[in-house]
């Protein structure tokens, strides 16, 4: 939905009280403020067949005669400079000026940011920058079989014009930010404006889709008035506002019919084929939600009713008509509840039994365990004592054995002496 983002955003662009525009527009930029598609249509019309008349458009393979007499080397074309065709009534274009309203509406924001860009980092004044866009107007265009064609060699024209950049160009910091803010500055003036642009925008589209793929160039002058005027509303190429209520978007008459397969705005039967009809963007939530054909579960779906291709309009009828049967899987459950309760008492009555058990067998070991340990510790003190009184006997018979050597070496003196 890019084209209908552009277009929003071209239809929300602000209104410019005071006309700026140096070429003494007609002031009709400001109808771009309008929401009306239909307006906003005519409203493109009218600057397609005005700028017919400011438009060189000699390299049509189509009109080799040249709309004006015009060639690549006129440089000076432009809705500012009225293009020299002063000579062709505004009432009859020698071609047909309609163009692919997406492509003009995507070329003219990137003239924009052509513009802003070189003027922030190729440190023109924004006027050159104009200048220089408009140049490519009068570019060679190459003959090479090989390569880019058509519009794809004005969009690598326009990236290197991006790409050049001054010195002091080169050390722009947040330069994306900055274009972005010089862009907003300009596009609210004079020929930057969105229409100014727009023209700007055919013009080049006219040069360079030599293969009339994005553009009609179809010469109205081998076309009698009725012929030119049943043109005028056939072509292929003239902008078609929108028709579903709500809806912004503009195209070209060629994309109406895809537009339409998807135009969020268009009021479209239920996609589950409920009675309901509403807006396309509002059709996933009424699926989701309140659609009487969204699939469906019975509520006793759980207790086992399947209800297959149940919808959500048919439940009420169906918990009426079901009624008996709900009754019944609802008993059933309801036994079956009651037999595994008593199951689960009879296992717990079980377990708790258990459990006593085998509390009271570790009750007993544990009490034969403190037994034998018990044991075990009186053995040991009882070890105890009876070394205690080993080296107490040990030490009373040393000390006797000591006296008696002692009265024996007392003994022994006195008969020496
Ligand atoms: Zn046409
Ligand atoms: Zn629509
Ligand atoms: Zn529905
Ligand atoms: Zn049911």
């Amino acid at each position: 939905m890019r084209a209908n983002q552009q277009q929003a955003a071209a239809a929300a662009e602000p209104t410019v009280s005071t006309n700026t525009d140096p070429a003494g527009g007609s002031g009709r930029d400001d109808s771009d403020s309008t929401v009306d598609p239909a307006d906003k249509a005519d409203s493109l019309a009218e600057n397609a067949r005005e700028t017919a008349v400011e438009a060189t458009v000699s390299t049509n393979a189509s009109d080799p005669a040249g709309s004006c007499g015009g060639d690549d080397s006129d440089s000076t074309v432009g809705p500012a400079d009225e293009g020299g065709c002063d000579s062709e009534p505004a009432s009859a274009p020698a071609l047909c000026e309609f163009a692919d309203v997406e492509t003009l509406e995507l070329l003219s924001a990137r003239l924009l940011n052509t513009m802003a860009t070189r003027v922030v980092q190729g440190g023109l004044q924004p006027s050159d920058a104009m200048a220089e866009v408009r140049g490519l107007l009068s570019e060679k265009l190459s003959s090479a079989k090989k390569g880019p064609r058509g519009l794809a060699v004005l969009h690598a024209r326009l990236e290197k014009l991006e790409a050049r950049r001054s010195f002091g160009g080169r050390f722009v910091s947040n330069a994306a930010d900055k274009v972005a803010g010089k862009a907003r500055e300009l596009e609210v003036r004079g020929e930057y404006r969105h229409g100014g642009r727009q023209r700007l925008a055919l013009q080049l589209v006219q040069r360079y889709d030599t293969t009339r793929e994005w553009h009609c160039g179809c010469d109205m002058e081998q076309l009698g008035s009725t012929e030119r005027e049943r043109h005028l509303t056939s072509c292929v190429f003239r902008p078609v506002g929108c028709s579903h209520a709500g809806c912004t978007a503009l195209f070209s008459a060629r994309y109406e019919a895809a537009h339409d397969g998807s135009c969020e705005f268009k009021v479209v039967r239920c996609a589950l084929g409920c009675k309901e009809s509403l807006p396309r963007r509002d059709m996933e939530a009424h699926v989701a939600g309140p659609c009487a054909m969204r699939p469906a579960e019975c509520p006793f779906r759980a207790l086992g009713c399947l209800a297959p291709g149940l919808v959500q309009g048919e439940v009420a009828s169906h918990l009426e008509e079901a009624r008996d049967a709900h009754l019944q899987l609802a008993m059933a459950r309801l036994l079956q509840q009651d037999q595994e309760l008593s199951e689960l008492r009879q296992a717990m009555t079980e377990m708790r039994a258990a459990a006593e058990t085998t509390a009271a067998t570790s009750a007993s070991a544990a009490a034969s365990t403190i037994a034998g340990l018990q044991k075990k510790i009186a053995a040991l003190e009882a070890g105890q004592a009876a070394a205690q009184a080993a080296a107490k006997k040990s030490a009373a018979q040393a000390k006797d054995t000591t006296a008696a050597l002692a009265t024996r070496l007392a003994k022994l003196e006195r008969e020496r002496g």
